[in-house]
């Protein structure tokens, strides 16, 4: 069977190594297997330097989709490998009032394509249709967890046949997250929280 990836010709280990160290080496990384030596890029978001990222909004992506564009941000909540990440259930419990927040929205519910967190557990990714930057979901990113912090009672879709896990819920933990966000990240964001850092 073919492999999905890109496959390159044979090169000696050592030749293909001085190759791509004089390429921005940073960039890809080297892969072997019983048939030898393949070449695949890191995906866009893995070359962010998380070593300087901070809680904010950031555009980690924009791709054409048929005649219009989906933007993917990164709604980053804890200071990547400095600060504690988030745990799943509290998580669990904000992609549940997120998405039902999203969804419903007057003007972006029909945008949402997309909300969910990531596998580091440092933040979320929220798609919306359309070519967007990060200032212009501000006030949408802040209504959201202002829900999510004011929220109680009953988590929405938390019930054994709306989902696939739902005793994995923190919803206090959910509310102070989400009060955290908002009181260090989102009331004072300026530009060096709405753009990756170089
Ligand atoms: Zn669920």
């Amino acid at each position: 069977m073919e492999p999905f990836y890109k496959k390159r010709k044979k090169t000696p280990f050592y030749h293909t190594w001085t190759r791509l160290s004089m390429k921005k080496s940073a960039m890809i990384f080297h892969i072997k297997n019983l048939k030898g030596d393949f070449v695949m890029e890191k995906i866009t978001s893995f070359t962010i330097d998380h070593i300087k990222l901070e809680p904010g909004i950031y555009v980690s992506r924009k791709d054409p989709v048929g005649n219009g564009m989906i933007t993917t941000f990164d709604l980053r909540m804890t200071a990547p490998n400095r600060e504690p990440v988030m745990n799943t259930a509290e998580m669990h419990t904000i992609e549940h009032l997120g998405a039902t927040y999203l969804r419903n929205h007057a003007d972006w519910g029909t945008k949402t394509i997309y909300f969910g967190p990531m596998g580091c557990r440092t933040g979320f990714y929220l798609l919306l249709a359309g070519d967007l930057e990060s200032k212009e979901i501000v006030s949408l990113v802040t209504g959201m967890f202002e829900f999510i912090r004011d929220f109680k009672g009953e988590v929405p879709g938390a019930a054994a046949k709306d989902c696939g896990n739902y005793l994995d819920m923190n919803l206090p933990m959910a509310n102070w997250l989400a009060k955290r966000y908002l009181e260090n990240t989102l009331y004072p964001i300026d530009e060096a929280h709405l753009v990756y850092p170089e």
